[in-house]
């Protein structure tokens, strides 16, 4: 396709407002799908996607669209709209010179409106602002007009649309095509490409997701990976309609993927350049910033034999997820597992969900805790990524942990609220602006340990669901916190330890250690239950013993009955993890995120 015809673009939105549905409507008027092809949604093709409503991973689509009797090829990089996946969103801004911006007409622009579109500026891409939903009775596009002369675009270039009801869509195509320049890019250059995403194919292989920048791509080519140095043979070239087609070759500008019977995960980086190993680019591409994993939880089959089908699957995974980590580690009370880093907390329950549903494993996770940098008193820097293993506060000069700068967009009448809810989580007030007459913009900076949990559905309530929510890491502060141990029958479980800042220890220790009284279930002996700081303890519960046999009830009944029951009770044992001679059940490892 020759370069002038090309469009390559992204839709960027707050999330739900209809940037999928959007896609939908852009797939069915280019005829790339017909209409009984079409399925709500139709890039989202994780189950899980689908089920919880988000887009987690970018998908490409490659769209034919005739304007002013001249054919264009669109390529449509959708992206995950939640704070989690900033990361994806970044790699797909990448591969693209311009975006759709969506904004809900009832609802305004909102914090991640704000966050993807300054992403979007940041690579120098053409916005073209969609004021969505027009449909709605309550939709107020002339406000949301105004809102976006505030934040800087020009609200009388924004298109009017109903995505639901396919009321401009026209124009939209009209404007990624006017607006929206063509690649830039040499042809006649040595090939450069760049690896934006990645996905393990059982009988392909990788298949790698490229935007190729000079130069042009052929089956049979033999390639390399300029960060690695490996070298491999296309044997496949494909462009996503949104099924996976094959092409011959792909040329400047143009994206699609290709299969070279890669087999290792280590080959192929996201952010890498692919060249021709005959005929190499001298300089690779400028590549990401790698995201860095700011939330760690332990994951531990619950079937020790488990183990190494846990390490395949985690490296499945990483494979089309660069910022999944992970790391042996082993608990005194968990035995044999990983220790893995997430960008949030939706990402760890996205994992998983994932562990669990596509590779049938059945897992305790420890409560997710965030990454403290340490300086000791010998002056050595440590980083500790598990509380279990914060040295001794004697040997602890300083303790620093994460921070995000946020932004927090409301109706001005919960002002009042979203300040008390910041201040509770030790929040530092920065700034107060307005973005139209109702709506104001909070500015705060936050550790990052205490927006993890309930923070989002804490502003939601007390907002009446009327606030949205953004933020970035902005680096690490410190701060006097201490290592908060639970002991169960006088032992330190170590997947219990957090770390927690010393003016809510104590309240933290007590509720925590009510909160087990009630999920451990009772055992044939009475269970000691404390909450200790360094040793001493500060509260103390008991889980008194079980009473009665379960068999007992059936006592004289028939074989089949008892079997049933002993059954019954094996199935309620998989979620739970013997440590020392207690069972836990893993809603008690997960206490720790509901205490506040
Ligand atoms: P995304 O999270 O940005 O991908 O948003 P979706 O495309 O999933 O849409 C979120 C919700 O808004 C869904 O229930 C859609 O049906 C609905 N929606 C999307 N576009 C429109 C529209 O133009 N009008 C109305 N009334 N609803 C819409
Ligand atoms: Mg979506």
């Amino acid at each position: 396709m020759n370069q002038s015809e090309i469009r390559n673009f992204s839709i960027i939105a707050h999330i739900d407002h209809g940037k999928s549905t959007l896609a939908d409507r852009l797939i069915e008027r280019t005829g790339t799908l017909t209409a009984r092809e079409m399925a709500p949604q139709v890039l989202d093709s994780m189950d899980l996607e689908r089920e919880r409503g988000i887009t987690i991973k970018a998908q490409a689509v490659r769209l034919e669209y005739e304007y002013q009797g001249q054919r264009y090829e669109l390529n449509l990089i959708d992206t995950p709209g939640h704070v989690d996946f900033t990361y994806e969103v970044s790699r797909a801004l990448q591969a693209c010179e311009g975006a759709l911006l969506v904004i809900d007409a009832a609802q305004g622009v909102e914090a991640q409106t704000l966050a993807n579109l300054y992403l979007a500026l940041e690579h120098d891409l053409t916005v073209i602002p969609i004021i969505n939903k027009i449909d709605l009775p309550n939709a107020n596009p002339e406000r949301v007009q105004e809102e976006l002369i505030e934040i800087g675009l020009d609200g009388t270039e924004a298109i009017l649309v109903s995505a639901k009801q396919g009321i401009g869509i026209d124009e939209t195509l009209a404007a990624i095509v006017s607006r929206i320049p063509p690649p830039v890019g040499n042809p006649e250059a040595p090939l450069r490409a760049l690896i934006f995403d990645s996905r393990f194919d059982s009988y392909k292989g990788v298949l790698v997701y490229i935007r190729v920048v000079d130069g042009s791509l052929h089956v049979g080519d033999k390639i390399q990976f300029m960060a690695t140095g490996a070298s491999f043979e296309v044997t496949e070239i494909g462009v996503f309609r949104p099924h996976p087609t094959t092409v011959s070759s792909l040329s400047t500008g143009e994206v699609g993927f290709f299969a070279a019977s890669i087999k290792t995960v280590q080959d192929t980086r996201v952010g890498d350049t692919v060249t021709l190993a005959d005929h190499p680019a001298k300089e690779a591409l400028p590549g990401y910033r790698p995201a860095q994993p700011m939330v760690f939880s332990g994951l531990y089959p619950v079937d020790t034999s488990d183990y190494g089908r846990l390490r395949e699957a985690l490296e499945k995974l990483q494979l089309n997820d660069a910022s999944l980590t992970f790391e042996p580690e082993t608990s005194a009370a968990l035995g044999f597992g990983f220790r893995a880093g997430f960008l949030g907390l939706l990402h760890l329950d996205v994992i998983q969900e994932r562990l669990e549903r596509e590779y049938n494993l059945s897992l305790i996770t420890t409560a997710p805790n965030v990454v403290y940098q340490v300086r000791l008193v010998t002056g050595e820097e440590i980083r500790v990524d598990n509380p279990a293993l914060m040295p001794p506060a004697g040997d602890i000069e300083e303790i620093r942990e994460p921070m995000v700068s946020a932004s927090i967009i409301t109706p001005s009448e919960y002002i009042g609220a979203v300040m008390e809810l910041a201040q509770e989580r030790r929040g530092i007030y920065k700034d107060l602006s307005y973005i139209d007459s109702q709506r104001a913009m909070l500015s705060y900076s936050l550790p990052l340990g205490e927006i993890m949990f309930d923070f989002f559905d804490q502003l939601k309530s007390r907002t009446r669901g009327y606030a949205s929510f953004d933020y970035q890491w902005s680096g690490f502060a410190p701060s006097d916190l201490v290592r908060l141990d639970i002991l169960i029958n006088g032992e330190v479980v170590d997947a219990f330890s957090m770390i927690v800042h010393r003016d809510k220890a104590y309240y933290r220790g007590r509720t925590l250690v009510e909160k087990l009284r009630d999920l451990i279930p009772r055992q044939l002996f009475e269970v000691p239950l404390q909450a200790a700081i360094g040793g001493r303890v500060i509260a103390r519960e008991t889980v008194k013993a079980m009473r009665k046999d379960v068999l007992a009830k059936c006592y004289g009944g028939d074989i089949t009955r008892k079997r049933k029951l002993l059954e019954k009770q094996k199935e309620g044992k998989k979620r739970m993890k013997a440590v020392g001679n207690v069972e836990i059940p893993q809603e008690a490892f997960m206490a720790i995120l509901r205490v506040d």
